[in-house]
């Protein structure tokens, strides 16, 4: 495809960026970090007369406010790692982050916004944030309005983000009393995930689950929230309730997304194993965060 010529922007705040974005509604593409769309532009396979860069937009800030975590959309997955904030916080981030592949160029330029905005299911970000329940921030022409994670994911690469629109920072509610987990299927070292499971899973003194959270990636076109609360909750999460725990995960898949990586046939097949990797994850780490023994298995 031939690659047309366009503008470069790079704009000094968010309001700066919408403005630009409002003038050119359906011919800017807005720039994260460029891992993407850098190589779709190359390619001709998005011909834009203006490109909106945010490197400058100050969007990049991480800020801890009593029991929430602001997380700039231009934080890039290096950014998530070094800080002490996520480490602690939001450790399931922490972990996801670390698992990012590509090496150092991706890890420094990729953004946590970009991956969400780009919504592919077959990213590792769009299932952590939502199981972590965040809130999306989002900026236009009608100034901010913050939705549910669920309702920015609209279908496969789609959100609910409008053409003069940029995601600002995603607040995250604070997960560090939380065991988590996060596991991921992949053909090899370096390829993009079939299958992805994020959980999140609190005991209570006696060792009983009392709240789960599992969000399966790749396998929907849109992350998939499991509901667990009957299957879990009040039940002491051993090998048993995590079969069953997987079984439900599986049956969760109705509509199994598919590409070139893998059928939406095979997902669906391996969903219900990843789901309980992850979970075994976060019970093991929920154990050790409350003193019980680790490892523990009947
Ligand atoms: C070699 C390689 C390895 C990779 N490995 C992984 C991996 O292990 N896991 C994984 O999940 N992904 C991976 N990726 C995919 C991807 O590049 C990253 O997930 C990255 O985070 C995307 O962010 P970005 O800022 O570079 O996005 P960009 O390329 O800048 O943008 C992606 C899309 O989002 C839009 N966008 C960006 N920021 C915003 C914003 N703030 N508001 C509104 N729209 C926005 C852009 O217009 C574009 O449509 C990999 C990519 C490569 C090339």
């Amino acid at each position: 495809m031939t690659v047309l010529p366009f503008e470069y922007a790079a704009p000094a705040s968010a309001a700066d960026a919408v403005a630009l974005l409002r003038a050119e509604p359906d011919a800017a593409r807005v720039i994260g970090g460029g891992t993407w769309v850098v190589g779709e532009l190359h390619r001709g396979e998005s011909q834009p007369t203006l490109v909106v860069d945010l490197r400058r937009a100050g969007l990049d800030a991480i800020e801890h406010d009593g029991d929430t975590v602001g997380v700039g959309a231009m934080c890039t997955y290096s950014a998530l790692l070094d800080s002490g904030v996520v480490a602690t916080h939001l450790p399931l981030l922490h972990l996801a982050a670390g698992g990012v592949t590509g090496g150092r160029q991706i890890l420094n330029q990729g953004t946590l916004g970009g991956s969400v905005a780009a919504a592919h299911p077959h990213s590792d970000m769009p299932a952590v944030v939502t199981a972590l329940g965040a809130r999306a921030v989002i900026a236009g022409p009608g100034g901010e309005r913050t939705v549910a994670i669920t309702e920015l994911f609209a279908g496969p690469s789609r959100t609910g983000l409008g053409p003069a629109e940029i995601l600002v920072r995603l607040e995250v509610s604070s997960s560090r009393a939380l065991g988590h987990g996060y596991y991921k299927l992949k053909h090899g070292g370096s390829s993009s995930p079939i299958a992805t499971a994020a959980a999140l899973v609190a005991l209570d003194a006696a060792g009983t689950c009392s709240a789960v959270t599992l969000t399966l990636g790749g396998v929907a076109g849109t992350p998939l929230s499991i509901d667990l609360t009957g299957v879990l909750v009040g039940r002491e999460p051993d090998e048993a309730a995590l079969a069953d725990a997987g079984r439900v995960a599986g049956q969760a898949v109705h509509a199994p997304f598919s590409d070139l990586l893998a059928s939406g046939t095979y997902r669906a097949a391996v969903a219900p194993a990843v789901a309980v990797r992850a979970l075994r994850m976060a019970v093991d780490h929920a154990r050790r965060l409350a003193g019980h023994d680790s490892g523990r298995r009947s």
